[in-house]
């Protein structure tokens, strides 16, 4: 964090301090709420979770050089005390992002934010000093913590924003304001929860209704509900898709014969071809949300483009490919998954995969509520659609539905398997790959298929 004195600190935060003995002490080093990452001259921030309290480490904390606790209760140590500590965070947050003028990117969407926000982060640093969410910590935890690590140097602060419900992007925008907004679609993610895609659209539009006269809107062309969002904006809108209105678009997409998207970028600056390193045509649209932020902060297409052709996953799980030394390909996509995204990572499998076997390993997509049986029917009918080889469909009552899609769809008996558990994919898989064969592995976050990806990639 930007050195403030403790006395600072506490009045930002509406604080009372606590065994302090110089309040122009200075915090120096990050905020963090792990014990384990404190280092000299961090704040250490005491939240009281249901298994452990952050104020039991206090004076742990501070002999490893904390210089002071952000706390709910005095704990025997230089401490700041507050009413409620995620209020006081977010509201050094926002002190702190105001102080330093840095430029602040805030994205949101149903399916892609990491991957988005990780391409961001890649463009902008070849221009100057970014500061980006690490993971998915896009809560009002995650996303202060975040904003905190930004120095003097920082030139863009690229924030993910996690919806569960209106008026949770409102509130984050609040903590963190944003200069740009960028909503990359609206999907299924968390439907159940919200009660339908108007809903969704209703709560992440919330982004650009924030943002400032002198602000940019940048939503996707392609996305009805999110083009529709222009309307609720006072800032400047710019539109990237595949759709000819667009600001930035891309022309002539395709994947290349290993599965990797390749298009010609536009921007109102010139035209470049991109060839990206990420699998997946899903990623031309987060490609393209990521050269209209790039485009906005002053990048041609020439920089955006190289940029795009050389970017790396940052994140772990996502369409993550392993060539074993048998030929055998592993594609683990399980770091989560919805409708949408399960139908662009079985495309990118049937690209990968031309004139050889490749395996769907799916499990079932949470939180679709009374879609789920419908949703999971469909997908199993694409994997056919897609002359996937073999379908293994992993878990309960939405694994079924996954394999009964299959078989209304193409007849499938033996080409599609069910199997109870993780293990019983691994043990049917490790007898029966064969070199050359591609395998995808993608579920919901809760089925915690990785472990089959891991294991396919150890056995090889
Ligand atoms: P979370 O809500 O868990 O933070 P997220 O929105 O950050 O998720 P990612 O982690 O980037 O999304 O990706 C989640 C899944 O969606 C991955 O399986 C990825 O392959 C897929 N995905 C990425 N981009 C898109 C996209 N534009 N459209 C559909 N699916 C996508
Ligand atoms: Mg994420």
């Amino acid at each position: 964090m930007i050195a403030l004195s403790l006395a600072e600190i506490a009045a930002v935060v509406g604080g009372q301090t606590y065994d302090i003995p110089d309040p122009s002490a200075q915090v120096t080093g990050p905020v963090v709420r792990d014990s384990r990452e404190v280092e000299p001259g961090s704040l250490f921030v005491a939240f009281a979770g249901e298994r452990v309290d952050g104020h039991d480490f206090a004076a742990t904390v501070v002999e490893a050089g904390a210089a002071a606790v952000l706390a709910s209760r005095p704990v025997g140590v230089p401490a700041i005390v507050v009413e409620d500590v995620q209020t006081a965070l977010g509201a050094l947050a926002r002190h702190v992002v105001q102080r330093l003028g840095t430029t602040l990117v805030a994205l949101t969407g149903s399916a892609g934010k990491t991957s988005t926000k990780d391409l961001i982060a890649q463009v902008l640093a070849r221009k100057a000093p970014t500061v980006f969410t690490p993971g998915s910590l896009n809560n009002e935890i995650g996303l202060p913590l975040t904003a905190l690590s930004a120095t003097e140097e920082t030139k863009f602060l690229v924030l993910e924003m996690g919806a569960r419900g209106i008026g949770h992007i409102r509130y984050l925008t609040e903590l963190t304001p944003p200069r740009i907004g960028l909503v990359i679609n609206v999907g299924s993610a968390h439907i159940g929860e919200f009660g339908g895609r108007e809903q969704i659209a209703e709560a992440k539009g919330e982004l650009v209704e924030v943002l400032p006269e002198n602000g940019t809107a940048i939503l996707n062309a392609d996305d009805p509900l999110v083009r529709a969002m222009a309307s609720r904006t006072k800032a400047k809108v710019i539109l990237f898709g595949e759709s000819g209105e667009a600001d930035v678009r891309a022309e002539n997409v395709r994947l290349t014969d290993s599965g990797q998207p390749a298009f010609l970028l536009h921007t109102p600056t010139g035209a470049s071809e991109v060839t990206m390193r990420l699998y997946g045509e899903h990623h031309v649209s987060n490609a393209l949300a990521a050269a209209a932020v790039a485009h906005e902060l002053g990048m041609s297409a020439e920089e955006i483009a190289t940029a795009l052709s050389e970017a790396g996953s940052l994140s772990r799980w996502r369409m993550e490919v392993t060539e074993r030394p048998d030929g055998v390909t592993v594609v683990n996509d399980a770091y989560n998954a919805n409708p949408e995204s399960m139908r662009a990572a079985l495309r990118a499998l049937a690209a990968m995969g031309k004139g050889r076997r490749t395996w769907a390993v799916l499990g079932k997509m949470a939180e679709l509520g009374d879609e789920a049986l419908a949703e999971h029917d469909a997908v199993g009918r694409l994997a056919v659609r897609l002359n996937v080889s073999k379908l293994v469909a992993v878990g309960g009552r939405e694994a079924s539905w996954l394999q009964l899609g299959a078989y209304n769809e193409g007849s499938w008996g033996e080409e599609s398997v069910h199997v109870s558990d993780a293990q019983a994919a691994v043990d049917l898989l490790r007898s029966e790959l064969r070199p050359g064969d591609v395998v995808l592995v993608k579920a919901s976050r809760s089925v915690g298929l990785e472990s089959v990806a891991q294991a396919l990639v150890e056995t090889g």
